[in-house]
């Protein structure tokens, strides 16, 4: 790699503004990544190139971070050092930020790999500089409305981000349509993965709401509609088109005998894969860890046994007890992770408390309509003993249940959300958040743990 004076400073200067923050007691993740771009503006090229292996990058609207997360736990059980924005971090900053931390006070970085997950609109700018030798793309559905605009949009904005590194070979989702035309007409190699065979228990009705077939279930190519063997959820599935030769390709590795119960469980390439990963999107988040590591030819005949020492990142999945009871908190922040999770609420037989907070600050988007694209109406469920809205918009989601025709409490915020159902003995409780309230939430069950534990 390249080392300069210019470097060094740059990644002493992202150090101190880390020492700086946490001296405030707050946990700024973009600015150190911001303060060594000013000082170097070519510092997060000079970083990556000296990773000594592979770098990995992850985009795509749902997933991106648990899956991140995965490949860097599998890559460090193989013995590696690896950079990783594990926080999910994922604009420039916080990937620069990623490489800052990991470098040394000399400017130089000691790394086997890196694996870093990218925010669609900022790919472009983050692939100007670092060049992954792979890029993962989980999915790609609508986010919050006023964000990224249409998806057509995000599309456009990857595919100029994959051309500025045209080696880079493409993990791609075989079963979204969306992903497959994006591998196709960027003329990057591409590998594919996917389920082909239905999978029993996933909600039947997901998958059919306006949204999604909006979005995905006509041809990028034509605009005829895709004619389907049969869904998963959203616009994935097994596909062809009604009028011209796109269709979905047959994977390069495909998960078959899926079961859901009790933590997803699937083969691919004769190893059977068990996990307490909750729902069908866990399958494919695995299953694009798994593609990617035997692409770069690693053994992965212990990916089951390492995914068991696996901890779920910051609000994915997360689970906290408290002796008896049990919270389980999870990001959803738009419509098909929101019903993505609703189907794995459901598949979970005990009795639950479920809680939904719900923000409209900017990183949220204003614009909450996408609620009522979310199957609510599935969570009346005999196992759903309540429901408790909360957040800034909890009128707007209670009002959204309402139509639903379930009924609901109201709590200010989501800790006095928590706070009350432990109170009321609440064992199994679900927090489903949107981005914002997410910090807030686990910094509550995060500090009660500690209280209980100390
Ligand atoms: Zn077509």
């Amino acid at each position: 790699m390249t080392w300069n004076l210019i470097d060094m400073l740059a990644v002493d200067a992202a150090k101190l503004t880390t020492l700086g923050s946490r001296l405030h007691g707050s946990s700024g993740s973009s600015l150190p990544g911001k303060a060594a771009l000013l000082v170097s503006p070519s510092v997060l090229k000079d970083l990556s190139s000296g990773v000594r292996k592979k770098i990995f990058a992850v985009c795509g609207t749902n997933g991106k971070t648990t899956t991140n997360n995965v490949l860097r736990h599998m890559l460090e059980a193989e013995g590696n050092t690896v950079v990783c924005n594990h926080l999910g971090a994922n604009m420039l900053w916080g990937v620069t930020g990623a490489f800052t931390e990991r470098a040394g006070l000399t400017g130089r970085l000691s790394a086997d790999y890196a694996c870093v997950e990218v925010d669609e609109a900022s790919a472009r700018k983050v692939f100007s500089a670092m060049k992954p030798d792979y890029l993962i793309l989980t999915n790609l559905f609508r986010d919050q409305l006023d964000r990224y605009g249409e998806i057509d949009t995000t599309i456009k904005l990857l595919l100029e981000a994959i051309r500025e590194v045209p080696d880079m070979k493409l993990i791609i989702n075989a079963d979204d349509p969306l992903s497959v035309y994006l591998a196709e007409e960027s003329g990057n190699p591409f590998v594919t993965y996917g389920i082909s065979e239905p999978v029993e228990a996933v909600g039947k009705e997901s998958g059919n709401t306006d949204t999604e077939v909006r979005e995905g279930r006509f041809c990028k190519r034509c605009g005829a509609p895709l004619l389907y063997s049969f869904y998963h959820f959203g616009q994935m599935g097994v596909y062809r088109c009604s009028s011209c030769a796109f269709s979905r390709p047959i994977p390069s590795y495909t998960a078959s005998e899926i079961r859901l119960d009790g933590g997803v469980s699937f083969t691919v390439n004769g190893h059977r894969i068990k996990t307490d990963f909750r729902g069908l999107y866990s399958v494919y988040n695995l299953l694009a860890v798994y593609s990617a590591l035997k692409e770069d030819e690693h053994d992965c005949s212990l990916f089951s046994e390492t995914l068991k020492t696996f901890t779920p990142g910051f609000g994915r999945n997360e689970i906290f007890r408290f002796g008896k009871q049990k919270v389980l908190l999870n990001l959803a922040k738009n419509p098909a992770a929101f019903n993505q999770n609703i189907d794995a609420m459901l598949q979970d037989s005990a009795e639950k408390d479920v809680i939904i907070a719900i923000n409209d600050h900017a990183p949220d988007g204003k614009d909450i309509s996408w609620l009522w694209d979310v199957e609510f109406d599935r969570i009346a469920d005999p196992s759903i003993r309540s429901v408790t809205v909360s957040g800034i918009r909890a009128l707007d989601m209670q009002l959204r249940l309402k139509y639903a025709q379930i009924e609901s409490e109201t709590a200010e915020t989501p800790e006095m959300a928590i706070e009350k159902k432990l109170a009321s003995g609440s064992e199994n409780l679900y927090v489903l958040v949107n981005y914002t309230a997410l910090f807030p939430a686990h910094q509550f069950l995060t500090k009660r743990k500690k209280e209980r534990d100390a």
